[in-house]
């Protein structure tokens, strides 16, 4: 992409309704504009994050098995009443009357309409296991919309939801769903803990939320310091396999981590004492097994080995995709900007060009250019006419990974300069090994 012909609406001040670091660098690179409270564009640096993280979201998840699907945003309230839900969730969601005055809802999650679609199509066990996921568009009024779009009304989700016979099938699905999570966002060059939580309104008893740790974050954390300790890496895990994916359970939960919600100080006061940590957190993920809770009254069952029908048993499984944009910035910035992870950057590499308008730089600048994007990646060239600092510090608020920076006294010895931008280290290299280092 040339920066000349990109939108890119990048905000010189501090916008002053943003309270925290996250919100204002979104704003500030231009990446999304409010439209009403809790509700966003995306504007194109800002979508082409969230694709990428959407991406991983759905790569990680076919890797374990899952099948994605897509359900609409609106849902009939008859199913909700069905599950008694209707009535039960209260403010936060988004109520309709269409023209013939039936009742709909914006979906603030989708427990129900899954639950509908699999006793409309399954029938046998023979058909489980069985986990349908979707990434989609999810609205709850929050009494509170804030931080961008951490918390807003309008958000995307990924929500997968797994159907199994028996409840230690069911517990598999939810330890699988625990490791690929810990791949998908340590792709993301994040980590989140699995940590003890409450299930509040979508009931059932077992379930861990994800946290990154943040100052900025919403919920209290109470840890064992060893927890930070364990790093997924690029294990191979035979998602099929109860015994690995325990394996990795067991390690994950091996240590003290739980939410206020759930936090039991008794047991807390028996970790050595400079190992406590209390902090703060942001979640980007939840996973929860709640057995028959929708299942029974929903008539979603299937015909046992021994002919009898049972109800399923469920687990829902969500990741908070939207909300990932802001928490990988609020764990990787600096006070000049965003410091985008490789795995989620929107474009890989800048190209500043010192001299626009000087015909040798300028075709060394597209040379380099071409040869980025003949090896696959996304650079993205500023081509305008303005000065090097001003470009300089567009790379750097928006955070791309690399810069190569291209100008007529280095090209006289066939040099460029490539920046690192986590680092802040430069090189002098020819264009050739520039390109050669980072593609
Ligand atoms: P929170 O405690 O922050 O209100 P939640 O527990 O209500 O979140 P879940 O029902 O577990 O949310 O939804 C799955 C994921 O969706 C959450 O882990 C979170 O990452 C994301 N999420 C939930 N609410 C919002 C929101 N208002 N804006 C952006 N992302 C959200
Ligand atoms: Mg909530
Ligand atoms: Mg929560
Ligand atoms: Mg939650």
């Amino acid at each position: 992409m040339r920066l000349s012909r990109y939108f890119l609406p990048v905000l010189k001040e501090d916008p002053k309704e943003a309270q925290i670091v996250s919100h204002r660098l979104m704003l500030r690179a231009g990446m999304i504009k409010q439209q009403t409270a809790g509700i966003y564009s995306w504007l194109p640096l800002g979508y082409r994050v969230l694709r990428r993280i959407e991406r991983i979201v759905h790569e990680e998840q076919q890797r374990a098995g899952h099948i994605p699907l897509l359900m609409p945003t609106l849902q009939p309230a008859d199913l909700w009443r069905e599950s008694g839900r209707y009535d039960d969730y209260g403010e936060e969601m988004l109520r309709i009357t269409d023209r013939h005055k039936r009742d709909l809802l914006f979906g603030p999650t989708n427990e129900e309409m899954i639950t509908d679609i699999f006793r409309a199509h399954v029938n046998s066990y023979k058909d489980l296991p069985l986990t349908l996921y979707h990434i989609q568009w999810k609205f709850r009024d929050e009494i509170r919309p804030r931080f961008g779009v951490m918390r807003g009304r309008e958000f995307l989700m990924k929500d997968g939801y797994t159907f199994d016979l028996t409840r230690e099938d069911a517990l598999h699905a939810y330890n699988r769903h625990l490791v690929s999570y810990l791949r998908t966002y340590e792709r993301m060059g994040l980590q989140a803990v699995p940590m003890r939580a409450d299930s509040g309104p979508i009931g059932g008893d077992d379930t861990h939320e994800f946290l990154v740790l943040a100052e900025t974050g919403e919920s209290e954390v109470f840890y064992d310091s060893q927890i930070t300790d364990l790093t997924f890496g690029d294990r191979q895990i035979d998602y099929d396999s109860h015994e690995e994916c325990q394996a990795v359970m067991d390690e994950f939960t091996s240590r003290y981590a739980r939410t206020d919600e759930t936090h039991d100080p008794a047991l807390f006061d028996q970790i050595p004492q400079d190992r406590r940590r209390i902090a703060r957190g942001i979640e980007v993920g939840q996973i929860f097994y709640f057995g028959t809770k929708y299942s029974e009254p929903m008539g979603a069952t299937v015909v046992g080995p021994d002919g009898a029908r049972v109800p399923v048993h469920m687990g829902s499984h969500g990741i908070g995709v939207s909300r990932l944009v802001g928490a990988i910035i609020e764990a990787s910035h600096d006070d000049r900007g965003i410091i985008w992870p490789e795995g989620v950057t929107p474009f890989h590499v800048a190209i500043v060009n010192l001299k626009q308008g000087d015909g040798s730089t300028d075709s060394a600048c597209e040379a380099i250019y071409d040869q980025l994007r003949a090896s696959g990646l996304d650079p993205l060239y500023d081509d305008r006419d303005e000065r090097a600092g001003a470009k300089f510090a567009t790379a750097d608020l928006i955070g791309l990974p690399w810069r190569i920076t291209v100008g007529p006294r280095g090209l006289a010895n066939n040099r460029v300069e490539l920046t690192s931008r986590r680092t802040g280290e430069s090189e002098e290299l020819s264009p050739r090994d520039a390109v050669a280092r980072i593609a």
